[in-house]
């Protein structure tokens, strides 16, 4: 399948593609995940492997396409649901502070990796689940496990070595065979003239999110010339 610019942004329906498969129920917590093919034949290896291992590995977000990160990112954006516990859309705010209030944990729409396919969340999007002892399990083994079944972390602590970009999610994991082809072709094709039909579009290109945020991403999950 050709890399392009719907694929990379999400403007297609994951139900409506041939390389996306809807994935069984019994890996998820509620119906209509999706997945490409190539990512979940590879997410159902690790899943044995951490099952035979006694790690409960649940799918509680999948792809989600433009229109859904849309709603996603207005919601916030028009302060219908709140950003880390405030209401961006009052007076107190600048656009450019409500962008980067929402761009804390909410990607803008067009800009996922969760729009490829390729990404998934496991058990719970709360960095406090992590720090139970069932998180801390569950984490530790996909740390040391995830890359021999080809899934990387992303979205690792913020250091040095990863200073711009989305806080850290110990949830979040990507199939590095597909995404890392999707990394490199993304600044490639889309550039902040892609970035349209959302509120707060206008503030993407000052927010560098093609070079902070698409890019803000960790070692192993970059393409080497990037
Ligand atoms: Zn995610």
């Amino acid at each position: 399948m050709e890399i392009d610019k719907i694929w990379l942004t999400g403007r297609f329906n994951p139900a409506e593609r041939l390389d996306f498969i809807e994935v069984p129920m019994q890996y998820c917590d509620e119906p209509a995940h999706y997945l490409h093919r190539d990512a979940f034949r590879s997410w159902l290896e690790l899943y044995t492997a951490a099952d035979k291992a006694g790690i409960r590995l649940e799918i509680i977000s999948s792809t989600r396409n433009f229109e859904r990160q849309k709603r996603i990112w207005e919601n916030k954006w028009n302060g219908v649901t709140l950003t880390n516990g405030v209401n961006v859309s009052t007076d107190e705010f600048t656009d450019l502070e409500r962008a980067e209030r929402i761009l804390k944990y909410s990607a803008m729409p067009g800009s996922s990796r969760h729009h490829w396919g390729t990404d998934l969340d496991v058990n719970s999007v709360e960095p406090e689940y992590f720090e139970t002892a069932e998180g801390i399990e569950t984490f530790d083994w996909m740390h040391e496990n995830a890359l021999k079944f080809g899934f990387g972390q992303p979205y690792t602590a913020k250091s040095v070595k990863r200073r711009f970009g989305y806080e850290e999610e110990k949830w979040h994991w990507s199939y590095l065979p597909l995404s890392l082809k999707l990394t490199e072709a993304y600044p490639k094709l889309i550039t902040y003239e892609d970035y349209k039909g959302f509120d707060g579009a206008q503030t993407a290109a000052s927010m560098q999110v093609i070079e902070h945020f698409v890019l803000g991403i960790s070692k192993p999950c970059l393409p080497q010339e990037l």
